[in-house]
């Protein structure tokens, strides 16, 4: 946290979600709604509509375009980014303090609950108006009913074929994961804290993506 970070920010505050990503400028980025934000954690809303910045291929095709043997392969298939839309029911983004993942809930657009994500990132590093991570692949989706499954270890050994992470770095993430599922057979927060509950304020605008962020844009 830089000096002029505030210690939490008021509920209601617009911040940007950094996904920077190593040795690229091509980073994703996500404006969102501050929640709650303490000692617990910071809470945010990512709101349907929303303009968001996504890495993409240097040709503007999406990422997954390219099959896994190639995906990391960054000669042949740089990074550029794309202006987009945040499609779909929004997401609850919550991010524990000093874990190396976030928990995100998922909603149908009936506001049915559909389940978890325990996205396996970087240990989120604040600043004025900003909380950066970068992604580690490796995820767990749990189900409403609390089932708990793997995705994207095939990608993660990938990513360990292509050099983006060591083999020493994917173990670590892999034990990052444990624990994360660990927190989920001990039912702890921010699962037992009843998030799937939650409702947006239907008062609160789209946030906005910043002029200069939307004019660095390769692709719209
Ligand atoms: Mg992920």
């Amino acid at each position: 946290m830089t000096a002029a970070a505030p210690a939490y920010w008021p509920t209601g505050t617009e911040i940007l979600r950094r996904f920077r990503r190593p040795n690229s400028r091509a980073e994703g980025v996500q404006p969102c709604r501050v929640v709650r934000d303490d000692e617990r954690g910071l809470v945010l809303w990512l709101a349907p509509g929303t303009p968001v910045l996504r890495p993409v291929l240097a040709d503007g095709r999406d990422i997954r375009d390219v099959p896994l043997t190639q995906r990391f392969d960054y000669y042949r298939h740089g990074r550029a980014t794309r202006l987009d839309t945040w499609r779909g029911q929004g997401i609850l983004v919550i991010v524990g303090p000093e874990v190396p993942w976030s928990v995100w809930l998922f909603w149908t657009e009936d506001w049915d609950f559909r389940g978890w994500y325990l996205n396996l990132e970087a240990v989120a590093e604040r600043s004025e108006g900003d909380v950066t991570t970068e992604d580690h692949i490796l995820d767990l989706i749990m189900a409403p009913d609390r089932s708990v499954g793997w995705k994207n270890e095939d990608e993660l050994r990938a990513a360990v074929l292509g050099r983006h992470f060591t083999e020493e770095q994917a173990d670590e993430i892999r034990s990052d994961g444990r624990a994360a599922a660990a927190v989920v057979a001990a039912w702890g927060s921010p699962f037992c804290d009843g998030w799937e509950s939650w409702r947006p304020d239907p008062a609160w605008p789209v946030p906005a993506l910043p002029g200069e962020l939307q004019s660095q844009a390769d692709y719209r």
